[in-house]
Parts: C-alpha cells; structure tokens; sequence
C-alpha cells in the first residue's frame, strides 16, 4: 500500500467513526495526503518503520500552520508560526499527521469534559468519559481510527486515558523529550509521550521523539537508546515493588484484583514481586494541585489578549483588554487553577503552601529512590476506578482530583511511568502502571512487552 492510499483510507474511516466519538477537533486532510504524496515520490525507507505511519496530535502541541487550540476559547483562532520540536522530528521519520485531538482546557482535568468545544466518548462505552487530559488521543487510537498519537503528561493526562481506553500510554522521564512547542502547563511535571495500542509500536515513536534540545534546557543531553531492542528479553530475574498505597482505600475492588493477578503474572514470567511502601503519597494530590497550579498561574499570563488568540470586543481601555479577553477566553477549571496558583505563591501565603508543597515533593521524591536501591521497577493501577460516567465528576472537582492519587506522584518525581491494559471490569479496561528509575524506559518496556 502507498502511503498516500493509507492516508486516504485512514481519513475516510476516521470521519466516520469520529461522528460518534468526537476525538478530533480538527484534520489535516489536504496536508496529509500532500505529505503522503512527497513520502511515496522520495520512496520509502524500508529500515523507517514508521514512515507512512498516520498519527494525531494532541492539541496542546505546536503545529506550523495547522490550528492549536489547547482546547481554549482564548486561543480559538490560534495558528502558530512554528512547530513543536517533536513535530519537526516527526516529519524528519516521514510520519504523517492527520489531525489535533481533544483535550481538557490547557490540559487542565481528567476526563476531557473541560474542553471549550466538545465532549469525547469513551469508544468501550459511549455513555462513559475517555479519561483525560488527552483524552482526545487516547480515544483516536482506541477506536482504531489512527495507530498512534502524541499526548502530555503534566499529572497523569496520557496514562490515565490510555488506562480508560484501553490503550498503551508512555510519559517519559523528564528530560527525554523536548517540551519546546508545548504549551506550558506545570513546566516542572509537563512530559509528551506516545499513545499506541502496543508496547512495542510505543517504544518505536519513543525512538523518533527522545533527545536532546537546544531549544530546552531542561532536556538531557544524553544518548538516547533504541528503545525496541531487547524488547523481548522478558523479566526473569526482575525485582518489581508493588507499594501498599497503590492498592488501599478508595482502589475499585476489581482494579485491585486485576492489579494482584498481574503481579502473579509477573511472578509467572521469572520476576520478583514484593509489597514496598511510598508513604507519602497521601499527600501527593494536595502537593501536586498546588505545584502544578502555582506553575500554570505564571504560565498563563502570556495569554492576555495582546500577542496570542482572542481579543474582547468589550474594552474601552487597556485594562479591559487584559481582563476582559481573560474573562471572556478562560474556562471555570482553568480560572480555578490560575486562583489557587496565584493564591498560593503570593508573599503572605508562600512558606505556608508552595513551599511546604516543594517539601513534599521531595519527600516523595525520596521515597521512590528508596525503594529503588533495591527494586528495578514499580507497579500498581493507573487510576483508582474505570472510566466514570460523562457529567459524573465533572461538577466537584475536588472528586476529580483525588482520581489523580496514583499518576501524580511520578511527574512529582519526574520518573518514566507506563500504562497499558491490565483486564476489564463491567466492559471496560482497567490499566497497570509500571514505573521505572530516571531513563530506565527500556526496562519499563521490556516488562510491559513480557506482560502485554
Ligand atoms: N488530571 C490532572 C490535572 O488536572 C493531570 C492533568 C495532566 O496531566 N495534564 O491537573
């Protein structure tokens, strides 16, 4: 099949199947099949196996001349004028991208309810949400409409939806990937990464996104290894922690049975698996909220109406300008997020919040590495429940925060974590977490390979 046939397919399918679960708040269809065009004139590489490959872009992403919304009224007409780093390393490996996906507002949420512009469905059930914040992507791929697509992580927004939807979501150690493009959410947590239906097709986008950026100080400049070789060396001899947190109160009874008959899984394949202990992530959520919030108040301030996205019709002064289009372009969650942040980051109230929640960060930092001089992994649940109904949580957000207790803490820590399918309860998929040391991807595949 030419590439350019693929693209064409794959487009006609989507359409169709996107009536029903609304992942894409736009394609790219004329770029696409020109793009395609190019791919099968120069003539595929047949050591790329991506090449050809279709894959959609969660909308927080940069993408020259194609629309990004981060799913924001504020930014409704926004066309950037340049690409996100993973873009440009995308199209260097000639994959070719079909649409920006659906997500929660600036990527703040967990079920992709906070969109400005749509609801997405979980394609399990259609009645339920597909997790979030890139929920958008994860419900693309779980519904076969394009094989893979790129997702961000700031507390758990690709493994969750990958968790509700079934699929394989990977949010690398901090520093793997370039974040030069994202819109910036918590910039001390925010990681792309790669939602696939297979560990292994995972590990091959890894390859073509992880690296080294000029244009990001924070990445590291260190070799980036083929993340499919040895894939299939399996996990004799591994020793996997399973924390006692991760399967205590508020953990749905069938995800806790799913977990423990993965830990058996494991024991099965030759590893190790032991209870650990992460004490003190009980007050991961509280930390998290207030870091990640005290970071996107900073963050935000770049959208005022001036330089990017919607202006108000309503000012008679430059004031009205800066308040007006903020009033008028943000979300309820978003403008919940930007008060906490600024609350807790202002003089009377630092040592009190930001501060204490830094402590904490590092406290949970400390627990992970002490459990790691002698484990070469972690597992657990991705998320306490299974997918929850659409308007369910939506309207108490503090629910809606607490399912953030089991993802949050490795963004803390800016640790690799993977989530793929782990069982099912009632018709939908349960997911499993397997996180690893700093750059210890390879290990996390591995195992997710041997269990998949
Ligand atoms: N659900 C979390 C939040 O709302 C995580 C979001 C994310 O990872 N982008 O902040």
């Amino acid at each position: 099949i030419t590439s350019y046939d693929l693209t064409q397919q794959t487009l006609a399918a989507l359409k169709e199947t996107d009536q029903k679960v609304n992942g894409f708040l736009a394609l790219n269809e004329e770029k696409a099949l020109a793009t395609a065009k190019a791919i099968d004139e120069k003539g595929i590489d047949p050591d790329n196996i991506l090449a050809g490959i279709p894959i959609a872009i969660k909308d927080n992403i940069m993408t020259k001349d194609l629309k990004t919304t981060a799913a924001s009224k504020i930014l409704e007409n926004f066309v950037p004028v340049y690409d996100a780093t993973v873009m440009q390393k995308l199209y260097d490996k000639d994959l070719v991208v079909v649409g920006k996906t659906n997500m929660d507002e600036f990527a703040m949420g967990g079920s992709t309810e906070n969109s400005a512009f749509k609801t997405t469905k979980n394609p399990w059930n259609l009645t339920k949400v597909p997790g979030g914040s890139s929920g958008g992507s994860a419900a693309v791929v779980s519904a076969g409409m394009v094989p893979v697509a790129l997702g961000s992580d700031t507390g758990g927004s690709i493994r969750q939806p990958a968790s509700f939807t079934g699929i394989v979501g990977m949010k690398p150690t901090y520093g793997r990937v370039s974040r030069w493009g994202l819109i910036a959410f918590g910039s001390s947590l925010d990681e792309i990464g790669p939602m696939t239906r297979s560990v292994k097709d995972n590990a091959a986008v890894l390859n073509v996104i992880a690296g080294h950026d000029v244009h990001d100080g924070t990445t590291v400049d260190q070799p980036v290894p083929d993340f499919t070789a040895g894939i299939d060396q399996g996990v004799a001899g591994l020793k996997i922690g399973l924390p006692k947190e991760y399967l205590g109160e508020g953990v749905q009874a069938e995800v806790k049975d799913a977990i423990l008959a993965a830990a058996d899984k494991f024991r099965e394949l030759g590893a190790t698996v032991e209870e650990v202990s992460l004490p003190h992530s009980q007050y991961g959520v509280a930390a998290y909220y207030i870091i990640s919030s005290s970071e996107a108040s900073s963050n935000l301030q770049r959208f005022d109406g001036i330089r990017y996205g919607v202006r108000t019709q309503n000012a008679k002064n430059l004031d009205d300008v800066y308040v007006n289009s903020r009033t008028e372009g943000f979300g309820p969650e978003v403008k919940r997020r930007i008060m906490l942040g600024m609350y807790s980051l202002s003089a009377g109230y630092y040592d009190a919040y930001f501060k204490k929640a830094a402590q904490v960060r590092t406290l949970m930092k400390q627990d992970f590495e002490n459990v790691f001089k002698d484990y070469d992994l972690i597992m657990g649940p991705v998320a306490p429940t299974t997918a929850y109904g659409i308007g369910e949580d939506v309207t108490d957000p503090l629910t809606m925060y607490a399912g953030d207790v089991l993802s949050v803490p490795v963004n803390m820590a800016g640790l690799p974590g993977l989530s793929l399918p782990a069982g099912f309860a009632k018709g939908l998929p349960i997911g499993m977490q397997l996180i690893g040391q700093p750059f210890a991807e390879t290990t996390i595949y591995k195992a997710g390979y041997a269990f998949e």
